[in-house]
């Protein structure tokens, strides 16, 4: 005897990736998304019927974002469709790399990177793209030297700590 189950609700569905992103929500680089909202019914799990509710930029990780237009959802997943989510995965672990080594986030050392990237990915498509990119580039370069200087005070406040916590040893290595 097969059970009729029927339900419905909204559902979040990716269409285009737009690329990694620092998201402030969730506090990491993660993939950002042009999203639909729709209202799905489903008979034993086959959608009946579908209904698209609003478009929006969306993180995957949190699912905060902003809602956009039905015009602006379109003209944007133009812009962004050269870069698919399987290139966008890929450059993005090269570029985690590639950042690792940036001694800073000037004007300089990003277009280095982009040019980099650029030569293996569609990257410099267009505008969107290129801003996406240098973005990214710039932010994870930026978040790993913060990353190092809040380590670095952390080790310096925890020296001083032993420090005057034990003088005999502060003394010892003066
Ligand atoms: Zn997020």
């Amino acid at each position: 005897m097969g059970m009729i189950v029927y339900g419905w609700g909204d559902v979040v569905k990716h269409k285009q990736i737009m690329g990694y992103q620092w998201c402030q929500s969730c506090g990491s680089f993660a993939p950002r998304y042009l999203s639909k909202l729709v209202f799905r019914v489903h008979i034993s799990y086959i959608p009946v019927f579908m209904k698209t509710k609003g478009y929006f930029i969306a993180c995957k990780s949190c699912e905060a974002g902003k809602e956009i237009t039905k015009q602006e959802f379109k003209a944007l997943k133009e812009l962004y469709k050269p870069m698919t989510k399987s290139m966008t995965k890929k450059c993005f672990k090269e570029l985690q790399g590639l950042c690792a080594g940036a001694a800073d986030n000037s004007e300089a050392s990003v277009s280095l990177i982009f040019n980099n990237i650029a030569s293996r990915y569609p990257v410099a498509a267009n505008n969107a793209l290129t801003g996406e990119y240098r973005q990214l580039i710039t932010d994870l370069i930026g978040e790993r030297i913060e990353r190092q200087r809040a380590l670095k005070q952390q080790q310096q406040q925890f020296a001083q700590q032993q420090a005057a916590m034990n003088p005999q040893i502060a003394n010892q290595q003066i």
